[in-house]
């Protein structure tokens, strides 16, 4: 019989190596196998074995990205051959990460997972900006949301209004392209255009850099600024504790 392989969940953080964990650190060093993607901190891979075998399911032939059921068959089939297999992630995997699916594919195949939490980009990269998403005074909560598709499109589910009139820091993960879109549904959702926000790009990375402006004009602003990049939507995006640049 083959030895019992296991896969684990990494959360890699927002990019600098050093804001991976201590424990996620420990599964790297010792995985037979890792399997990365695009947003991973692949400085972290430094820190395996020599003899480690690491799959880029971004690079992967074939296409740019691998499908989540072909990932999730690598992992399985990894595990099931006796291996330990650490799927390392950007920021945390269950934050838009897909971790949620990796842990039940495995589950169902029977394998053993173990689950290594990250620091997640939603909190990071305005953190790395001086930007608190709390503050006491300013708002008593903060919501995440995907800006993968636009409001109004078919497949979004968020009610702008709704978080518009919130009252919560309003974080958009993978907004760069509907961000405009976005801080129109909000204002028309009744959220004021002089809102202050920001929005922080490569947090945590030697290139991070950070935009602030308002509501109104903060889609206008950063126009020309690449993914990856958080919007931080709320009066915490006014504080500016730390000069821009600052990292960990
Ligand atoms: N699981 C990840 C998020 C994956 S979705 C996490 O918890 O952080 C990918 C999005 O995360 C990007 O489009 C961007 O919005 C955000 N992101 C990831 N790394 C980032 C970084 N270093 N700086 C700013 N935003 C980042």
């Amino acid at each position: 019989m083959l030895g019992t392989g296991s896969v684990t969940l990494v959360g890699g953080g927002p990019g600098d190596p050093g804001l991976i964990t201590v424990a996620g650190r420990a599964a790297i060093e010792t995985a037979d196998v890792i399997v990365t993607d695009r947003l991973a901190p692949l400085a972290a891979l430094a820190w395996a074995r020599p003899d480690v075998e690491v799959v880029d399911v971004a690079k992967i032939p074939g296409g740019r990205s691998t499908s989540q059921a072909d990932i999730n068959q690598i992992l399985v089939e990894q595990a099931k051959s006796g291996r330990h297999v650490v799927r390392l992630k950007g920021g945390d995997n269950f934050v838009f990460g897909r971790g949620g699916e990796e842990l039940l594919a495995c589950h169902d195949a029977g394998i053993q997972t173990r689950v290594i939490p990250g620091v997640t980009s939603a909190i990071a990269a305005p953190a790395l900006a001086g930007i608190p998403v709390t503050h006491r005074g300013l708002t008593q909560g903060f919501t995440v949301v995907s800006g993968h598709v636009p409001p109004g499109h078919p497949e979004s589910t968020i009610d702008y209004a709704a978080l518009a009139a919130s009252g919560t820091t309003i974080v958009v993960l993978m907004g760069v392209r509907t961000l405009g879109a976005i801080c129109a549904a909000l204002v028309s959702g009744g959220l004021p255009a002089d809102t202050p926000a920001a929005v922080v790009a490569d947090g945590s990375l030697p290139s991070q850099h950070v935009v602030r402006a308002t509501l109104g004009t903060i889609a206008d602003t950063t126009a020309g600024i690449k993914p990856p990049a958080v919007a931080v939507i709320g009066d915490v995006a006014q504080i500016a504790g730390l000069t821009d640049g600052h990292r960990a």
